[in-house]
């Protein structure tokens, strides 16, 4: 059984105060969170200290197995975890048991690549005078790793920092995202049941802003991991010092379909419907601007617009639900403003544009200006656009006109084309023949420009939470 209760009893008797957790649904409350004091930061993050000197003696075997045994736990746990996620964050059921089922495979990959850090070794001898000399490099912990983790995926984004820092044979303070902290809390369990020793794993709940200084602000603190949004993100760099950073920021995403598809438009359609509205596009890499060209743009429209229209607006605790309540009613004011401005500069709304109770239906419009804020903004909603471009290098222009760079998808037959559009995007990652809504857990992940600085992705997080050492020794001496 996984119990969050002693935990979060724990938590409360320090907090000076409790905040409500509400069902973005219902409006029920779910759980009432201590809002933990900066005391209560700081002195995790001195036992997360004191419990890195197990951790980082502790054989890699060992980690391995404990990441594994949580792996099978969570798994066993799923219902639990997913119905959970529902509840928090208002996420649709179907889509909950796909976040659950990655962080699955998310500590597998983490249990896997705890065996595999390895180092290299380095011809000393291929420099003058290095003669004599063997040297190996080996990466050690680096101690207590901060990490500030967004609303959308509570779960999954939470186990992409906590997999590779316990990998690594560090120990981890997690700040979860206010609206959401209650999957975190279940993982630690299933990792504390699995083995990890008690503190190398806390949670401090509470304000992001205030909670976060302490983080920043601790000489304990050798690394901060955080997603989320860009605002936030250049904030945490600018106050990071000489801590190691890593930033997962939010994007634009922009897909072009090119006419080379003309016999492939249905299916393209219904993976563009699930990649911009999947969890009603609170998703970073939500596919937000879409690129079609001309010569098939009625037909692709047509399509586009079927798919959408059948997406069923409801209760994310049902089977049936695709689209559900935004995370809160500022986002649906804020999207409605939006498309009230994309609309008064000639937007034409072809599917949605209008309230259904706590969410938005899903929207599209077309003929939207590249300074509107759906093209030029992250939506973090279900509202995309459709524009029409004549070539293929007008879609990589308009694509690359972006201050994000994440994630982008082209769908073409032509392979030079896919080349160039793989060569030249300004982008992290770039799917030919997907959506850009994609992500496999253990592929490097990271974005440019406003999307972020440093890299997820099992392996590549661990890399940037380890500290490379270099060995030499002189056999000539
Ligand atoms: P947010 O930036 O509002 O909050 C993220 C976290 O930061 C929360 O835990 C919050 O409490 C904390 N926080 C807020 N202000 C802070 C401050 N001043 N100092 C320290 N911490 C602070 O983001 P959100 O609304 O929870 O999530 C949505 C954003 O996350 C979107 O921009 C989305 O694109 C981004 N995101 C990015 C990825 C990625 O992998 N690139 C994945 C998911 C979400």
């Amino acid at each position: 059984m996984l119990d969050i209760n002693n935990y979060l009893n724990d938590l409360r008797k320090d907090a000076e105060n409790t905040y409500a957790l509400v069902n973005p649904h219902t409006l029920d409350v779910v759980e009432d969170v201590p809002e933990c004091t900066d005391v209560q930061m700081e002195e995790a993050i001195q036992r997360a200290g004191e419990a890195f000197n197990e951790m980082k003696s502790m054989p890699s075997v060992k980690r391995s197995t404990i990441l594994d045994e949580a792996s099978r736990k969570v798994a066993a746990h799923k219902e639990l975890f997913a119905h959970t996620i529902v509840k928090e964050a208002g996420k649709p059921i179907r889509f909950a048991r796909g976040e659950v089922a990655r962080a699955v495979e998310t500590l597998k990959f983490s249990a896997i690549e705890a065996r595999k850090l390895e180092g290299e070794s380095i011809r000393l001898d291929a420099a003058p005078n290095g003669e004599g000399r063997d040297a190996y490099t080996i990466y050690e912990p680096i101690g207590v790793v901060g990490a500030i983790t967004p609303f959308n995926f509570p779960l999954n984004l939470v186990v992409h920092k906590v997999g590779p820092a316990i990998a690594a044979g560090n120990t981890i303070v997690v700040k979860p995202a206010e609206k959401t902290p209650l999957s975190a809390m279940l993982l630690r369990e299933a990792l504390v049941q699995s083995g990890l020793p008690e503190d190398a794993f806390l949670i401090i709940t509470g304000d992001g802003p205030r909670l976060g200084k302490v983080l920043l602000n601790s000489s304990d603190i050798q690394k901060i991991t955080f997603t989320g949004s860009p605002e936030v993100g250049k904030l945490i760099k600018s106050q990071a010092g000489l801590k190691k950073v890593t930033l997962e920021l939010g994007n634009n995403s922009a897909l072009y379909v090119d006419e080379s598809m003309r016999g492939k438009l249905k299916q393209i359609a219904a993976k563009t419907a699930v990649g911009a509205f999947a969890y009603n596009g609170q998703v970073c890499i939500s596919t937000q601007r879409i690129y079609v060209h001309a010569s098939i743009a009625d037909a692709f429209k047509k399509e586009l617009i079927q798919e959408v229209n059948n997406m069923q607006y409801g209760d994310p605790s049902k089977e049936a639900t695709d689209v559900s309540a935004l995370i809160d009613d500022q986002s649906q004011d804020r999207l409605m403003d939006w498309i009230e401005e994309a609309k008064g500069n000639g937007a034409a709304v072809i599917a949605g544009g209008e309230k259904v109770e706590r969410g938005i239906k899903p929207t599209i419009l077309t003929d939207v200006k590249r300074t509107d804020k759906i093209s030029c903004q992250e939506v973090f909603g279900p509202l995309a656009l459709l524009n029409t471009v004549s070539s293929a290098e007008e879609a990589l222009h308009e694509m690359n006109e972006s201050e994000y760079g994440l994630n982008a998808g082209v769908f073409t037959t032509d392979l030079s084309q896919a080349m160039q559009f793989g060569h030249e995007l300004d982008v992290g990652q770039v799917f030919i023949n997907d959506v850009p809504t994609l992500r496999f857990d253990h592929m490097p992940y990271g974005g440019r420009k406003n999307s972020g600085y440093g890299y997820e992705g099992v392996k590549y997080a661990i890399h940037e939470m380890v500290n490379r050492k270099l060995i030499s020794l002189n056999y000539t001496f």
